[in-house]
């Protein structure tokens, strides 16, 4: 199977390739040029199947670059019980609010405590062996910016992942204090984290700027090394989350909570629109999903965007309580106008264009229908989302971080609205351990509120007795190790005195 672009049909390459470049060279994305078909008799025969079997048959499905051995690597590696503190990594909580039954797809038992690490604890072995066929011998030179959640993910992904270098900038003043410390004391010997003197912008442009400055390229190839990506628009990065998809299904169904074929509904509080994308590429393979629920916060840009046909990014952006979804440009929406406008690469060139140059565009009627048959986009404003985490612990005890609590609102708006109650499986992106400040909040009077985020960690344990995620109870006794500060016009040298090729 080869990938081509979004924005170029006759830029055509192996998965192998799609994974080491990460984004094309036109600009686009890499979508694959044909979709796995599964039959219902494929499904009856994964239900049998583990986690990690699933996952091998889906991802050699798509990398048939790879050996059988390469992708069983790659999952072995990626899902191991000690990272998961589980044997099925994405364990299912079914649940009710107001009489309505959900079933939480809890996504964030991994390393970091939030979803990102089902992609981003796999992508350095896809990356490695991606790196081997195409640059035998290099050195993979891994930089992040990162507004918090990604770069701790992709940190403990690429940890002590022999044959790369991961370099991690954030903004000094923009994370919160638990991202800080996870980052700080990250461990692994070839991991680096450095604070800019700046916003994430300014963190994201100059990383951007050291990827494409000649002479800094230059250096790294006199010395056996290449930059590489470990971003969110990289199809390495969708791949995993597809697996979770089928496999919550085949759960749902081992369950008895639906038949083999029933038809479910996919929720997911979304933000790049990658997780999302990944449920419908499910569907695509022949997962019977009869509704997307698309769900923001307060920038609502996809919500307008499913409901008008108009995708307009000139607005005021708001900080939340579910920061992870704070987006305006949500880039994986291009690989489903790729998917609605039947891979017409001309008409999604001209849609992003126009998104570059004017900050806006409107799709065409032929999409517009497509979009309105199989999503329903809808938000909720920062109260609502309190709201949802005091209802829900206090109707089911389940105790919900701020972004999935946007997904439970938003789709107890669709069921109110649609009356459609089909199944469904609403993807939980983060314990809520990880936003205990926001959580705590909702469930005690603010004046009760313990000082410190550790603190307030314990003390939402011994209120709710939901257990802390190992990761984070550890944190406070782990060594600070980067307490480096640059600015931002100092990065490029940061990275070459880091990679010691100064
Ligand atoms: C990244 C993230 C999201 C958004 O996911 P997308 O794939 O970008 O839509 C939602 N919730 C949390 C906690 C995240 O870290």
């Amino acid at each position: 199977m080869n990938y081509s672009s979004t924005t170029d049909k006759n830029n055509i390459v192996s998965s192998a390739q799609a994974i080491s470049q990460g984004i094309a060279e036109d600009g686009g994305l890499f979508v694959p040029m044909e979709i796995p078909q599964y039959s219902k008799e494929d499904f009856q025969a994964m239900l049998a199947l583990d986690y990690r079997a699933r996952a091998k048959k889906v991802i050699a499905d798509y990398l048939t670059d790879f050996t059988a051995e390469e992708v069983a690597d790659c999952v072995d590696n990626a899902y191991t019980k000690e990272k998961f503190e589980n044997e099925n990594p994405t364990p299912i909580v079914s649940t009710k609010l107001n009489g309505v039954e959900m079933n939480i797809l809890e996504l964030w038992h991994g390393p970091t405590s939030a979803f990102k690490d089902m992609a981003l604890q796999i992508l350095p072995y896809f990356l490695t062996k991606s790196l081997a066929k195409k640059y035998k011998g290099k050195e993979a030179v891994i930089l992040v910016a990162t507004s918090g959640d990604t770069g701790k993910a992709a940190l403990e992904g690429f940890k002590d992942v022999e044959g790369t270098k991961i370099i991690v900038f954030y903004p000094q003043n923009g994370v919160s204090p638990m991202q800080k410390c996870q980052m700080a004391t990250q461990e692994g010997s070839n991991v680096d984290v450095c604070a800019i003197e700046g916003n994430f912008d300014d963190a994201q442009t100059g990383v951007k700027k050291i990827f494409t400055t000649q002479s800094v390229k230059e250096k790294l190839q006199a010395n056996g090394k290449l930059f590489s990506s470990a971003n969110s628009i990289n199809w390495g990065r969708l791949l995993p989350q597809i697996v979770y998809y089928i496999s919550a299904y085949c759960d749902l169904v081992n369950s008895g909570k639906i038949a083999l074929g029933d038809e479910i509904n996919v929720v997911v509080p979304t933000g790049n629109f990658g997780n999302i994308l990944a449920s419908y590429y499910a569907m695509l393979m022949g997962l019977p999903v009869r509704k997307f629920i698309c769900a923001s916060n307060a920038n609502n840009v996809l919500t307008d965007f499913i409901n008008t046909g108009v995708y307009d990014r000139q607005r005021k952006f708001y900080t939340t309580i579910s920061p992870s979804m704070d987006i305006l440009v949500s880039s994986n929406l291009e690989r489903l106008l790729y998917i609605f406008s039947d891979g017409d690469d001309k008409k999604v060139k001209s849609y992003m264009t126009a998104l570059k140059t004017e900050g806006k565009y409107e799709v065409d009627n032929t999409i517009k229908a497509k979009l309105s048959e199989k999503f329903f986009g809808g938000f909720c404003d920062e109260e609502s989302t309190k709201q949802t985490i005091k209802a829900l612990y206090e109707q089911s005890h389940y105790l919900s971080d701020t972004h999935t609590a946007v997904a439970v609102n938003v789709y107890e708006q669709y069921v109110t609205k649609t009356g459609d109650t089909t199944p469904v499986i609403l993807a939980s992106t983060a314990s809520p351990y990880k936003f205990s400040k926001s959580v705590l909040s909702c469930i005690i009077p603010e004046e009760e509120l313990c000082s410190s985020e550790f603190d307030m960690v314990e003390q939402m344990n011994k209120i709710t007795g939901v257990a802390v995620p190992k990761p984070l109870a550890q944190l406070k006794n782990k060594t600070v190790r980067f307490t480096n500060v640059t600015a931002v016009e100092d990065m490029p040298e940061y990275v070459l005195k880091v990679l010691g090729v100064e």
